[in-house]
């Protein structure tokens, strides 16, 4: 089947078509690792996660490199902003090497909670120093960078295409220079961006390295030129991030990369839309945020989370509440208990066979293939569970066909445990099975309901009535 994904360049649906026939190169952009990841950033990763499994599910074989930010003041407006790393040291006491060290296994501890599938390569910035320096010496050598106040600077005004991802014109930025109050009076144009700093403007810097043009550090950029670059070649299929990254940072990747090689860099831009919450954006800057361990520690399972996400189609932004996240729990349980159902019912997994099975996998298949359409999948998937034309097992086998796009680890669910009946529920249930046959349904929906204060849900299968505790 064709997948067609929205390219942010072009800014239209495109059919996918990699550089090699079915090796896909796939850069994301990773966290960065002052402070928790909020549930927004973990939706954005979730989108990736998706976009990697859809191309996996139709053959493709993806190379996935994502990078850790662990080095300098990390993001912000620019070049602006805060030195978050140094901040959050200070107020820990810890160095900056600890603090990344921490919140990387912390991002990793989220991925893995929410069946997120590792990338091939993770790769961590303050490893590609060395790599860094070499493509900013590249980049220098073919005329597109000044020095200024100590700092390397690269000159936008070199690169006509400039802004092309993000529609921004040239002469309009140039316009700009005139009129702008420069914050960084080093620049000669505002949009011109820091590729490695040696005068720091936030301080003493913990993490500095030797370079030819002094000791310092790396600009917020060229990390992730470097290390997708040296993983995935000088030209390669996909890149993706949040929608934020695309006037700023992925604009000045677009440019240092390709003023580097002088040729095209990435063929498909992808990016998430934002998770709202009751105020907006949700935000790390905003001081308190909502994290996935948190929703934990409350109750909810990882995959309510990502149930939650895959509702809304990563191009549209999705507000989240604790009500929506209910919704998305109720529904989920409803579907597990389904399968529990099956698996009740000693479904297997077997070879898709009858038309209307296989009529049922196209549909979802086409739903995926069709720009990530999560919403539309999930449809499908309810539009499966609910068919009584098909066996359980193809239903059952349909489910786990399904969960290779949507990681909701629905093979991981397993028969309802047998449990260890008090005797008086056991007693009742007996009642139960002895008054419905002999057609005292009054009795038996007593006892259902006796059973219910008791806190056990009555099931009638083919097997039987079964027990189980409530959740
Ligand atoms: P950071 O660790 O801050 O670099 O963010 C990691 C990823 O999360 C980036 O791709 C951001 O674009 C993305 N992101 C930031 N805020 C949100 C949000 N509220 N909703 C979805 N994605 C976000
Ligand atoms: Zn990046």
């Amino acid at each position: 089947m064709k997948v067609s994904l929205y390219n942010t360049m072009g800014r239209s649906i495109q059919e996918f078509k990699p550089i090699n026939e079915k090796e896909v190169g796939f850069y994301a952009c990773g966290p960065t690792v002052y402070n928790y990841a909020h549930i927004g950033n973990l939706r954005t990763f979730i989108f990736e996660d998706i976009l990697k499994r859809v191309l996996t599910h139709f053959g493709y074989n993806v190379k996935h490199v994502m990078n850790i930010t662990d080095v300098g003041h990390l993001t912000g407006d620019g070049d602006d902003g805060d030195d978050k790393m140094t901040k959050t040291a200070k107020e820990t006491g810890k160095t900056v090497w600890e603090i990344a060290e921490f919140y990387t296994t912390a991002f990793k501890k989220d991925f893995h909670d929410l069946n997120m599938i590792d990338p091939n390569v993770w790769c961590k910035a303050t490893d590609h120093i060395d790599d860094m320096i070499k493509l900013i010496q590249r980049i220098e050598a073919n005329g597109h960078t000044y020095q200024a106040g100590g700092n390397v600077y690269f000159s936008i005004d070199t690169f006509p295409e400039y802004g092309k991802l993000a529609g921004l014109k040239l002469d309009d930025l140039q316009t700009a220079v005139r009129d702008d109050v420069h914050v960084d009076t080093n620049k000669k144009n505002p949009k011109d961006f820091v590729l490695w700093f040696t005068k720091s403007k936030f301080g003493a810097q913990q993490m500095m390295w030797d370079s030819p043009w002094g000791r310092g550090y790396p600009g917020w950029h060229i990390e992730c030129s470097a290390m997708s670059m040296k993983y995935l070649g000088e030209s390669f299929d996909i890149h993706s991030g949040g929608i934020d990254a695309i006037p700023v940072h992925h604009t000045n990747e677009i440019a240092q990369s390709e003023a580097a090689t002088g040729h095209k860099w990435v063929n498909y831009w992808l990016h998430g839309e934002f998770l709202l919450d009751e105020t907006g954006k949700m935000s790390k800057s905003k001081g308190e945020f909502l994290t996935l361990q948190l929703l934990i520690k409350k109750g909810y399972d990882p995959m309510d989370y990502r149930y939650f996400v895959l509702g809304g189609h990563y191009r549209s932004q999705l507000r989240f509440s604790f009500d929506n996240l209910d919704n998305a729990k109720k529904n989920r349980m409803s579907i597990v208990s389904r399968i529990q159902d099956m698996l009740e019912n000693d479904a297997k997994q077997v070879e898709i066979e009858s038309e209307e099975a296989k009529n049922l996998r196209n549909s979802f298949d086409e739903a995926s293939a069709n720009n990530l359409n999560m919403p539309m999948a999930l449809a499908e998937l309810w539009k499966t569970l609910k068919n009584d034309k098909i066996t359980d097992s193809e239903k059952y086998s349909l489910v786990l066909y399904y969960d290779d796009v949507l990681g909701l680890r629905f093979d991981q669910i397993e028969k309802r445990k047998k449990e260890n009946l008090g005797e008086e529920a056991q007693a009742l249930l007996d009642e139960r099975v002895q008054a419905k046959k002999d057609k005292n349904f009054a009795r038996a929906d007593e006892i259902r309901n006796e059973l219910d204060k008791m806190g056990y849900i009555v099931k009638d299968t083919p097997q039987g009535a079964v027990l189980s505790k409530k959740l």
